[in-house]
């Protein structure tokens, strides 16, 4: 376990507090060595003082009679001394402990008689050869001989540590004192810095929300209150973005283009999931490596491209390098773009715009057949005009002829642009159209009246079995141009004598279901799949003398689907085709 803040603190206390005391005590002991030593020193001085008087008063060297220096040694203050008298030759004249002192070695190298010949006095510690303890030696150089004095020299750590004991009682006390105050302090000081923790840890585990406890008001307080604001003010930021992250995810989600974001190693960093759809459409297996997601042939332009621009960063001013083509992947059109960013990332979008396209191609082919519809009739009421001039003066029964002639032309050209405006109104302007609750029953009644006489003429039968109420929300005119159109057709195609017939088969919350019927000549199953296109025609050369436009399916069909309707188309079993059609009741 990691070391608490306040028992790092004691740690650090003890040492230092170790480590003081130790000292102190080092200093003392010395300081109390040297008192002694010099003390020591002092009483052996006079002692050696002393016994030269002595010795000299009562003549004791011309005598002989040193050894009597031992009747001095009982009156002296310290009996334990050890009195040496050694002439100048080093030879001892007289030793207080030893008997045989004659026997004696000469003492004339002893380092306390050494440092006397040198300095007048000498003193030395040493261990005694025969009582095994510490004396301190002091030898004093005098005009005749050495006087040497000696005490036991106890000036040991035991001893003094013995001595001391109030000294270190002291101590002891002061370490639980200081100890105490310290346990208040420290815990005045962790206090903050607990916490601090606290706040750490949880912050760390992202369990925080809010933190509005007090501080002191002490640096650490302050330190710790700081801290606390730049996090929550961190906190509120990376909330604000996540946000921000997660609307932007949204967004990308919700788009309907493919969008993703590639590093400068066209590595995906993010897309969304149209981008992914649209790649594995490409790939036709599943892509879900990032680093692969580039590796269609589709790509073959982005990739090159990418390769030419990377690493190239745009001066100031310059703008990024873009890049925007169109590629077909089974009958789809995609449009793929890409734009290069300063830090060689890229961006690439892919738009499906099959719809778009499509359309576009079939504007392009429906520009090129109404221009070569109009073309027709054009030609014919501009030969029959010039037949007319060229061969003026001409009968005026003739005459009459080419100008009828031209006439029914100049009637198909005004249905015919008739028609086209109409079919581009209901594709690129359906909400001009008023949508309003129109009765069928209405509309069917409308288009009997309109066809009434070509019906008898014809000697067609036509049932009506819509009942009146059936009620929609549609557009009257376009209405009336989707019956029309179909009673119309009933009528050119189908032959004399046939019979119409509409109903109302079905109908559901949303829809009413309608059918369509005539019993003529049908139409060949080959066609039935294109007969709703615009300008197709089963039979070309006839419809056209017959006066249709090609277009009257088209309408029919574009208009019920702006109905919210659908319509179908199938030949009756016997005879005759059925047109099968929803319209919506809202
Ligand atoms: P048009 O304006 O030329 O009549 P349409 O789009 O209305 O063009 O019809 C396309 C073709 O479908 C016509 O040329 C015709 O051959 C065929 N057709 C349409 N309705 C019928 C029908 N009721 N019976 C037989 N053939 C039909």
């Amino acid at each position: 376990m990691k070391r608490s803040f306040r028992g790092e603190i004691f740690l650090y206390y003890i040492i230092v507090f170790v480590f003081f005391t130790v000292t102190v005590l080092v200093f003392q002991f010395e300081r109390e060595r040297k008192y002694k030593t010099s003390q020591l020193e002092n009483t052996l001085d006079n002692i050696t003082e002393v016994t030269y008087k002595f010795i000299q008063q009562n003549n004791l060297i011309g005598k002989n009679e040193v050894s009597r220096v031992a009747e001095l040694i009982s009156i002296l203050p310290e009996p334990n001394t050890r009195i040496t008298v050694i002439d100048k030759n080093g030879k001892v004249l007289y030793d207080s402990f030893v008997k045989n002192y004659p026997l004696m070695e000469n003492h004339i190298a002893r380092p306390e008689v050494v440092k006397a010949i040198k300095e007048g006095n000498g003193a030395f510690i040493r261990t005694s050869a025969t009582t095994k303890q510490d004396f301190y030696y002091y030898a004093r150089l005098y005009p005749d001989c050495f006087v040497r004095a000696a005490l036991v020299y106890d000036v040991n750590l035991k001893s003094f540590l013995k001595t001391s004991r109030i000294f270190i009682t002291f101590m002891v006390v002061l370490f639980i004192l200081v100890g105490i105050v310290l346990v208040w302090v420290t815990f005045k000081l962790s206090d903050t810095i607990t916490k601090l923790k606290d706040f750490a840890v949880r912050a760390g585990h992202n369990e925080l929300v809010e933190y509005d406890t007090q501080f002191p008001e002490n640096e650490l307080g302050i330190i710790s209150t700081q801290i606390i604001e730049i996090y929550n003010k961190l906190k509120k930021t990376k909330d604000d973005l996540a946000n921000e992250k997660e609307k932007l995810f949204n967004h990308l989600d919700a788009l309907d283009e493919g969008i993703a974001f590639f590093s400068s190693s066209k590595i995906m960093t993010l897309s969304n999931g149209k981008f992914i759809e649209i790649v594995n459409l490409f790939s036709k297996k599943e892509v879900i490596s990032l680093e692969k997601m580039l590796d269609s042939t589709s790509f073959n332009k982005l990739n090159n491209f990418i390769d030419q621009h990377i690493g190239k960063t745009p001066g100031q001013g310059e703008s990024l390098a873009k890049l925007d083509y169109t590629v077909s992947k089974e009958e789809k059109f995609f449009r793929i773009q890409s734009i290069i960013f300063a830090d060689n990332s890229f961006e690439v979008v892919i738009t499906d715009v099959t719809r778009l396209e499509k359309r576009r191609l079939m504007k392009q082919q429906l520009t090129s057949n109404i221009a070569h519809e109009l073309k027709t009739p054009l030609s014919s009421i501009r030969g029959y005009l010039e037949t007319i001039l060229e061969n003026w003066p001409i009968p005026e029964e003739k005459q009459k002829y080419f100008l009828e002639k031209a006439f029914f032309q100049s009637e198909r050209l005004t249905s015919l642009i008739n028609d086209i405006s109409l079919i581009n109104n209901i594709e690129d302007a359906g909400e001009l159209f008023e949508m309003k609750s129109i009765d069928v029953k209405k509309i069917t009644n409308d288009v009997y009246e309109y066809f009434s006489s070509k019906i008898e003429h014809n000697k067609i039968e036509f049932i009506d079995e819509v009942s009146a109420g059936t009620i929609i929300n549609g557009n009257e005119s376009l209405l009336f141009s989707v019956f029309q159109n179909l009673v119309e057709n009933s009528i050119t195609y189908g032959g004399p004598g046939i019979r119409i017939h509409i109903k109302c088969y079905h109908q559901d919350e949303r829809y009413y279901y309608f059918s369509f019927s005539d019993t003529g000549s049908g139409i060949p199953k080959e066609h039935l799949p294109r007969i709703f296109e615009r300008f197709y025609r089963v039979e070309k050369g006839r419809s056209r003398s017959t006066g249709g436009t090609g277009l009257g399916l088209a309408i029919v069909k574009n208009a019920i689907m702006l109905h919210n309707g659908r319509v179908s188309v199938r030949n009756r079993p016997k005879e005759g085709v059925e047109f099968m059609f929803s319209l919506s009741k809202k």
